[in-house]
């Protein structure tokens, strides 16, 4: 039995993409299509999200590139919000009035939906969510068996039919069900053009980097790339004269194929201000996963093109987000090498492990306060008195 989802004014979210994930949950259970149109999450200042029915906006017959001569009004203009143009075709709108509205404060946490207009006009509803093709675009454990399937030699029209044998086994709203063989044939279009070894554009690709001094590394698993390592001959040269402090983390959204991509700055002995070093890219990539064992495979890489020549043993410090897949990983590959959590992750961890046992939403503020000036502290005398504090507002919780 799946439970019913609803969407209310006054929900609450624990990040933007639980409201948005949420959001699209919702619409496949009330059989119609959301869009975001507006989008913007930055811890210091205030968040909003905005999703629309995939029919809002006026129709329009001819394509009108210029803003200024536009009749039709374009909804989201009047809020100053950075607007995404949806990438249905116009044919989808029909001016349905649907829309729901996040916002976040800045420097908090919690999304809410402060704005939800919940009828649908000038349209009629699907009588199935998968006439969508949001719907029908697979999770990460579907897409993984799809493409099993595809290697193993299946044709499309059978990959739907084991799709959906699968599916009666899962609640809707946990699931996407219906593909069409359609749907298959762009996946498997997809992985033989991106992931294949030979092939023409990922070949140009690394031609075309390796033409401009880059040093390219990938492997490959059943002749698709999993992983891949790129850095230029400047950054090598850079990292080896200011090896002392890397920052490593991951980054999701970047790609069509939702892999991680890796991103490698040093910190250089010269700033901006008097009080901020700048950073100095060195090295990037795409990892299948973030297990220990592609994190190691990538910090070899690391070390055979930048640590390799020379005495350097390695980096001094290495800061990483919490994976503890990087921790280990960075044991094995460099022994030698320190590592400290980033700041923002530490403060993540704290709001989601320490902030729940606080009935006083504004005590814990002032434990956010405290943990600044302790990672900012720049003497033994100011971490001492930071720490004093810290333990002061947990006893008056
Ligand atoms: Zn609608």
């Amino acid at each position: 039995m799946s439970a019913i989802l609803t969407l209310e004014k006054g929900m609450q979210f624990d990040s933007k993409k639980d409201a948005e994930n949420h959001c699209i949950a919702f619409s496949r259970q009330e059989k119609f299509s959301l869009v975001i149109t507006s989008s913007r999450d930055r811890s210091n200042e205030d968040g909003i999200l905005v999703m629309m029915c995939e029919h809002h906006g006026s129709y329009r017959n001819t394509r009108n590139t210029d803003r200024s001569q536009k009749n039709g009004k374009k909804i989201g203009s009047n809020e100053n919000d950075e607007v995404k143009k949806p990438r249905n075709t116009s044919s989808n709108k029909m001016g349905c009035g649907y829309r729901v509205r996040f916002f976040r404060g800045k420097h908090k946490n919690q999304w809410k939906t402060t704005t939800l207009v919940d009828v649908h006009t000038n349209h009629r509803m699907a009588t199935n969510a998968s006439v969508y093709s949001v719907h029908r675009k697979g999770t990460e454990d579907q897409n993984e068996l799809i493409m099993q399937l595809i290697r193993a030699g299946r044709t499309d029209s059978e990959i739907v039919q084991i799709m959906r044998e699968i599916a009666t086994d899962h609640a809707e709203s946990e699931i996407q069900a219906d593909f069409n063989p359609r749907d298959i044939s762009n996946k498997r279009l997809g992985f033989k053009k991106v992931m294949s070894e030979d092939n023409d554009s990922l070949r140009s690709f690394i031609n075309k980097l390796e033409g401009k001094s880059y040093a390219v590394r990938y492997d490959t698993v059943n002749q698709r790339i999993s992983r891949f390592f790129f850095t230029h001959q400047i950054c090598i040269d850079r990292t080896r004269q200011m090896p002392d402090v890397l920052v490593m983390d991951a980054t999701y959204s970047t790609n069509a194929h939702g892999v991680p991509f890796i991103n490698i700055v040093g910190v250089s002995n010269l700033g901006y201000t008097s009080c901020t070093l700048a950073n100095f890219a060195v090295a990037g990539g795409w990892l299948s996963s973030e297990s220990t064992a592609d994190y190691e495979w990538f910090l070899y890489r690391l070390k055979d093109t930048i640590f390799a020549s020379g005495s350097l043993p390695g980096p001094t410090l290495m800061v990483t987000d919490r994976a503890q897949s990087l921790t280990n990983a960075i044991k094995t590959v460099f022994p030698e090498t320190m590592t400290m959590l980033c700041t923002v992750h530490i403060t993540r961890n704290f709001s989601t492990n320490v902030k729940p046992t606080f009935k006083n939403s504004k005590k814990y503020e002032e434990i956010e306060e405290v943990l600044k000036k302790m990672y900012y502290c720049q003497t033994e005398a100011e971490y001492n008195a930071a720490s004093k504090e810290y333990s002061m507002p947990i006893l008056s919780k």
